[in-house]
């Protein structure tokens, strides 16, 4: 199926499921993407890993219901806006098998990349490294998750891609060689870069790089993504993506 144009697309959206969003229903954000005029919404909650070990992605246990919940609620609403059950993963070599079956397993629709996990050689994870560590491997250990991740032509787009340089405070040639990695990887998987709107609220968590947008060349596929954790987010987002692209801010 073809994709709505840019401004009639909400993407990137999570549910009360993961723990880090507001109480609002499912269907609050739904009649609020209606009330915006919007012809698709994408939900993608963060993707359960088995035995729960972080704590911001939804329960395991609640994945049947996060599914059966929207996909009833796509029925009820296929005739006012296309509702899409996704969820936003993290590519961890350990977990590609598990990945794989969530599509057919579960009737997910999309799996977008969210990379805010790497896997050392070890097996575990940089999720209970320290500050040191992750000072000095964070960057390219997420960077060659989120290539090796892209490789696997599991994800329909790349999440936040510029928001591994978080802990970076200035842009350098080191920097701009990852990035142009990052970027080939997609364009050669044919998969869009999400500009994320959430990273560009807050400058003061470095998430957003300018530097990073500078380097991606026209032919590149863009998406934007709201990565709203309450209805206000998703709402005021998308207002901003569509002054974005009538060229009314930049
Ligand atoms: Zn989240
Ligand atoms: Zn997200």
């Amino acid at each position: 199926m073809q994709s709505p144009p840019l401004e009639d697309r909400i993407y990137h959206v999570h549910t009360t499921r993961c723990g880090h969003a507001t109480e609002e229903t499912d269907e609050e954000y739904i009649e609020a993407a209606i009330a915006l005029g919007a012809k698709e919404l994408s939900f993608s909650e963060h993707m359960p890993v088995p035995g729960d070990p972080f704590n911001y992605q939804m329960p395991m246990h609640r994945l049947p219901e996060y599914v059966e919940t929207l996909k009833a609620l796509q029925k009820k609403y296929a005739d006012r806006i296309t509702i899409r059950v996704g969820m936003e993963c993290e590519y961890l070599p350990s977990l590609e098998g598990y990945i794989r079956s969530l599509m057919p397993e579960y009737g997910l629709e999309f799996l977008i990349l969210g990379q805010h996990l790497y896997e050392h050689p070890d097996g575990t994870t940089n999720f209970r490294d320290d500050e040191e560590t992750r000072e000095r491997f964070d960057v390219p250990g997420l960077a060659e998750g989120m290539i090796a991740g892209i490789r696997t032509g599991l994800f329909e787009a790349v999440a936040h891609p510029d928001r591994i340089f978080r802990r970076k405070r200035s842009w350098g040639e080191e920097e701009t060689a990852i990035a142009r990695r990052i970027i080939r990887a997609a364009m050669e998987q044919k998969i869009p870069l999400e500009i994320n709107m959430e990273s560009r609220n807050f400058p003061e968590y470095h998430f957003y790089w300018p530097e990073f947008w500078k380097l991606v060349p026209p032919e590149c596929e863009i998406v934007y993504g709201v990565d709203a954790h309450a209805v206000k987010e998703m709402v005021d987002n998308t207002v901003m993506i569509r002054k974005i692209l009538r060229g009314e801010i930049e």
